[in-house]
């Protein structure tokens, strides 16, 4: 018999190889991503990690018991496929408390789709509202996601800054200092405006919009028939006797907006990715189009353990025992000690009036961290890394929560998450005590 040569491995793989790009166009300019370096970072040293935003404490005991009880109870059922847009009793429960909230009927079945986290709700959205050529407003410093899928929507990012004033008599600052300029938020809107989007409070300030502030914003969506996608996820998590106030309550708004909430953020319990919608059915239909052709449906089990905690937290709706009463409660003398043992150190901390953050001035301490000559590295990052690999303390820089054009304007502040143990702050504390007494002794 002839032999026949056998190809050679390397001509195979040369044969099989794509010259054609792989890679879709709507991925171009989209593929970074900083939570991936920094959790990187945070893990690789030993450190206490106040960088991303998640508690370490546990949920609530009877977040954790309804799971356990969907999962282990009678009602098989829980294990299978469950209504597309959302579970029948989490719709039921959401549409009754929103309702109740914002004053007005709402139809558990049109007005509220339920999301696999708060982040599903926003891709749903992008996608169901933009098309290639529409703009949409986006305030900074912004959650970092707003903007790449703004533009795989094909859309167009327009950003406006938050703009700090000084606080008059050596006040610390508070995120209330940072402001719209009236002027240059109009000047952003046009034709082309398809939404504004609006995250208060806001992560990473903790700023909590104030009433003028969102009738300002909904004034301009009105004159120019713009839709506000309102990421309210930390809704329950405001400070200080501060009212947070839904935009969709504001007139007009109700038939623009889609609210967009999270369990995870509710409940303590980022890891169970459920979120929702709220909104008018001539917005939500579309929104389900988009859900109904990617994810269409989230967990059954979640769902329904979330239900239960809902319809419970409707029943104590203002007590003291709510849950919605007591997060915040704790979570301000936590952020109260972190304040503290900030200024110890010489940082300075912007008092955020809601949410989880707190962001802290670092501009005293560029002796620490030498520029680099023709980096173009925020200082804030470079700044970061060093903390974490010198100082065994991982927080995030707030330029990462800026356009690429605008990053270098607000490039000495730091992010950190104070949703933590006490035992994670007290550690935190150790850290920056050893620090001060180290500048102290220089
Ligand atoms: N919006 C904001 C402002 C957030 O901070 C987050 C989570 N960090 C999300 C949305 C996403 O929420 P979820 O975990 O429910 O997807």
């Amino acid at each position: 018999l002839p032999l026949v040569k056998a190809p050679s491995s390397l001509s195979l793989s040369s044969q099989a190889k794509m010259s054609r790009p792989v890679q879709a166009r709507r991925l171009e300019g989209v593929d970074k991503n900083i939570w991936v370096e920094f959790v990187t970072l945070a893990a690789t040293y030993s450190t206490v990690n106040l960088g991303q935003g998640f508690p370490d404490f546990p949920p609530p005991d009877f977040l954790k018991e309804a799971f356990a009880r969907s999962l282990s109870g009678e009602k098989h059922m829980l294990h299978q496929y469950t209504r597309a847009f959302g579970h029948p009793p989490l719709v039921k429960i959401l549409a009754q408390l929103f309702g109740k909230l914002l004053g007005r009927d709402l139809d558990p079945m049109t007005n509220v789709m339920v999301t696999v986290g708060a982040y599903q709700a926003l891709f749903c959205c992008f996608q169901a509202f933009v098309d290639e050529g529409d703009e949409v407003i986006i305030i900074e410093p912004f959650f970092d996601c707003y903007e790449p899928m703004v533009k795989m929507a094909g859309g167009t990012p327009v950003f406006v800054p938050l703009r700090p004033k000084a606080p008059k008599d050596g006040k610390m600052m508070s995120s209330a200092d940072w402001q719209l300029d009236p002027a240059e938020l109009a000047s952003k809107f046009s034709k082309r405006t398809k939404a504004i989007v609006l995250n208060s409070p806001n992560n990473p300030l903790g700023k909590v919009f104030s009433r003028g502030e969102l009738e300002l914003i909904a004034d301009l969506c009105v004159k120019h028939d713009a839709l506000c996608i309102s990421d309210e996820v930390y809704e329950w998590l405001v400070y200080d006797g501060k009212e947070h106030i839904r935009i969709a309550s504001l007139r007009g708004m109700w038939d623009r907006t889609v609210i967009i909430g999270s369990a995870g953020k509710t409940f303590s319990a980022t890891g169970w990715k459920v979120g929702w919608t709220v909104g008018p059915n001539r917005l939500l239909q579309h929104v389900r189009t988009v859900h109904q052709n990617s994810v269409y449906h989230c967990a059954t089990a979640a769902q329904e353990a979330v239900a239960q905690c809902f319809q419970k937290e409707f029943e104590r709706y203002g007590k003291p025992d709510s849950y919605f009463v007591q997060l915040p409660k704790e979570l301000q003398q936590k952020r109260d000690q972190l304040v503290q043992s900030l200024v110890a150190v010489g940082m300075k901390p912007i008092i955020p009036e809601g949410t989880y953050f707190l962001v802290a001035d670092i501009s005293e301490f560029k002796s620490d961290v030498p520029d680099v000559p023709n980096s173009d590295e925020p200082y804030d990052s470079r700044f970061a890394k060093w903390m974490v690999k010198n100082k065994g303390l991982a927080a995030i820089p707030l330029s990462a929560f800026y356009c690429g054009a605008h990053k270098n304007n607000y490039n000495c502040f730091i992010r950190f998450c104070f949703a933590k143990e006490e035992a994670t702050l007290k550690a935190a504390d150790d850290i920056l005590q050893k620090w001060k007494l180290e500048k102290t002794s220089l």
